[in-house]
Order: C-alpha cells, then structure tokens, then sequence
C-alpha cells in the first residue's frame, strides 16, 4: 500500500472572511506551515504545523458547511504536492481562493487570488512577483507609496488595498488613511481602498 501525501497544516477552521473585498464571507481556511519570508510584525503561527494526511484534510472541510476554501498560511504556494489537494477539492465543487505573498506561482486551480506584497522583500518583488491579482493588499509598514507605485506596476489587479500595521499593540490607522489619501489623489494613479482585519477587532477566529 502507498502512503498517503501528508501536509503541514497549522489549523483548519471555519470563520468569517476578515479582510478585503470578500470580507465577511463564510469561509474555510486552511492554514499550511512555513513561509518564504519572516515578516518581523507577522501575526500567524507558521512554525507550529502538523503533519495531516490527506484523507483527514478531507474529512475535516467537508465537516463544515462553506463552500468557498481560503488556502492560506504561512505561504500555501511552497506547500509540495498542493495541486493534488487542489484537484480533489475542486472536484468536490468548493470555491478555491488563495492569500499568498506573490513571490511563487499560483496553481491553476485557484478561482480567487488576494497577493500581499511586503515592503521589506520589494527587491524580491523587483526581480519576480506574480503579475496580476483580484486584490493586493500592502501593509502599511514603512515608507510605503513608492512601494505600493512598484506593485501597481508589476502586478495587474482588479482591487488595491493598503492595511494598517500593528505592532506592540498599535495600530498606525492614521498614518494609513493619510497615505491613502495621498495615493488617491494622484491623477493617473489606481485608486486604492482601506482594508482592516475586521477578524481581530470582533474578536473571532
Ligand atoms: S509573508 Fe505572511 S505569513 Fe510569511 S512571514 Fe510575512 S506576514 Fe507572515
């Protein structure tokens, strides 16, 4: 008998969608380990993940009642053999998005693509990201516009958003709608929009 694929999950859970333009979706999430970047303000265990079969993945999302799937992390696109999970959960009719720092390829079974490009990575970013998106979604962690000038070229999408940055407790919110507000008086400049992690100020999941 051949073993069964194993993945690194971190959790798997059902919740509402907290950020951008799906925010308050039921969703399932599917949180893999490990990540190609270590954010210094990253708020997700990534480092504390499990070894799951792929049955008990299964049997886990099908235990929920949402049919649209956040694969997530960490960073889901360094995951191996995650095209063979995809397939099976496509097949199973489920709705595939992903949220992935746009450094890797994106399979072709994803429906939904929301990218996080960070600032601290832009030389990365200069050498290859993904080139378009539903949504990006920047953090507002530093000298940020000419950042968010970079990913508006490279990365072609349909929304742009920039979130606030907390770190030790603080939330730069005015910092951000100011920023905001200078991207969005530009005259030929893509218009951008404030997202929040709604999750964390209602205090669920
Ligand atoms: S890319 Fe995302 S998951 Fe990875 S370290 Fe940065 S914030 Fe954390």
């Amino acid at each position: 008998m051949t073993a069964e694929i194993e993945y690194n999950i971190v959790e798997i859970f059902e919740s509402l969608q907290g950020e951008g333009f799906n925010t308050g979706m039921p969703s399932i999430f599917i949180r893999f380990g490990k990540c190609n970047l270590a954010c210094p303000w990253c708020d997700t265990n990534y480092n504390q993940f499990e070894r799951w079969t792929f049955s008990r993945i299964l049997r886990q999302v099908r235990s929920y009642g949402a049919k649209n799937i956040i694969i997530t992390g960490g960073e889901p696109t360094i995951q191996p053999k995650l095209e063979s999970l995809l397939d099976r959960l496509k097949a199973d009719g489920y709705f595939l998005a992903i949220e992935t720092n746009g450094l890797k390829t994106i399979p072709p079974q994803i429906d939904y693509i929301a990218t996080s490009p960070k600032l601290l990575y832009q030389h990365k970013y200069r050498q290859r990201c993904i080139p378009s998106a539903d949504e990006v979604r920047i953090v507002n962690d530093g000298d940020i516009l000419p950042f968010c000038e970079q990913i508006e070229r490279q990365i072609q999408a349909k929304h742009y958003y920039l979130s606030p940055c907390e770190q030790q407790g603080e939330m730069n919110l005015l910092d951000t709608v100011r920023k905001l507000g200078q991207l969005n008086q530009r005259l030929n400049g893509r218009k951008w929009q404030l997202s929040l992690q709604t999750h964390k100020l209602l205090g669920i999941e």
